[in-house]
């Protein structure tokens, strides 16, 4: 289930139960139910639509709620605080600030869609008014560079890399020298990616973050895995010190619901969406703005 219809279900679940007009357990229970079936569809794992049916549960407890409460009004902002906290693991990411240089490092998979964020990424803070660049230290993929050069000339964002050097280290600190010396505010560094959790790949990974000690590593992460986004995000996690996500592909038929609610559960704040292949294509991705376009 894409994530409208998962919202379009959710809502029509809470609309139903407007419509009674006595709130009783059967009534609160066939909502829950229908709103269960919805995200367990839409690929959110079991254990969090449990908890999140339990905690609407204990907020809406309809013995204890006193006469001419607005029970409706009441359910319907349980559900939205729990999707809300779903989505939200209540840690801030580190943001970078104009004039106080930054090194932010994606890593994730081939085909994440990681090189073309990395340029999504440093256009938007180059419409902020930062100075922002990017390093190709991505050796593993022939024609990363010349996708991430093409991508970055396209916005007139400056950019490092090599077609002879094979060592990623050697770029990624070289890069971040010739940037650090033309101040940029705001190095981005793009990562091999491989087609599996690999463990050169994390290697690789460790490598370059202990020579570049990024502020930030961001893990890029195709939005349309589901629920393998869980295993995915903690293995990243656990060999990157990963500081923030961004799900990748969320304007396909992708599963997203799924993808973010997992990400969530690994305790990692999702910053941004990717909804295209267009450099502007990238959003900011804020809980409650979020849920509350769900739900419409
Ligand atoms: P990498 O191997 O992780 O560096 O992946 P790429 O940046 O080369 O992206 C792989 C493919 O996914 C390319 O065709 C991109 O245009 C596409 N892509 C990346 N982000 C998005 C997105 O948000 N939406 C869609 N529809 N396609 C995307």
């Amino acid at each position: 289930m894409v994530l409208a219809q998962l919202g379009g279900s959710i809502t029509r679940a809470l609309a139903q139960m407007s419509k009674a007009t006595v709130v009783d357990e059967k009534v609160l229970g066939d909502c829950l139910n229908e709103i269960t079936r919805a995200l367990l569809q839409s690929d959110v794992r079991f254990q969090t639509v449990r908890d999140v049916q339990t905690n609407i549960r204990k907020i809406v407890n309809l013995e204890t709620l006193a006469a001419g409460t607005n029970k409706h009004r009441i359910i319907q902002q349980a559900v939205f605080s729990e999707l809300c906290s779903m989505l939200d693991p209540g840690k801030p990411a580190f943001v970078p600030k104009k004039g106080k240089p930054s090194v932010v490092m994606f890593v994730g998979l081939q085909g994440s869609g990681k090189t073309t964020t990395c340029t999504k990424y440093a256009r938007y803070y180059q419409l902020k008014g930062f100075k922002p660049s990017v390093v190709c230290a991505d050796t593993f993929r022939a024609g990363a560079f010349d996708q991430l050069k093409q991508n970055a000339t396209k916005a007139r964002i400056p950019f490092y890399g090599s077609y002879t050097e094979s060592d990623p280290v050697k770029i990624a600190v070289d890069g971040l020298e010739r940037f650090r010396k033309e101040n940029s505010d705001l190095i981005i560094i793009d990562t091999s990616g491989r087609h599996k959790q690999e463990a050169a790949l994390f290697e690789e990974m460790r490598q370059v973050a202990e020579a570049t000690k990024p502020d930030l590593v961001i893990f890029v992460m195709d939005g349309s895995i589901g629920q393998a986004a869980f295993g995915q995000a903690q293995a990243f996690k656990q060999s990157a010190s990963v500081g923030a996500v961004i799900v990748t592909k969320m304007d396909g038929h992708a599963n997203g619901g799924g993808a973010l609610s997992a990400v969530a559960a690994t305790k990692s704040p999702v910053i941004f969406i990717g909804t295209g292949e267009h450099l502007h294509e990238l959003e900011v991705f804020d809980v409650r703005p979020f849920v509350s376009r769900l739900l419409g």
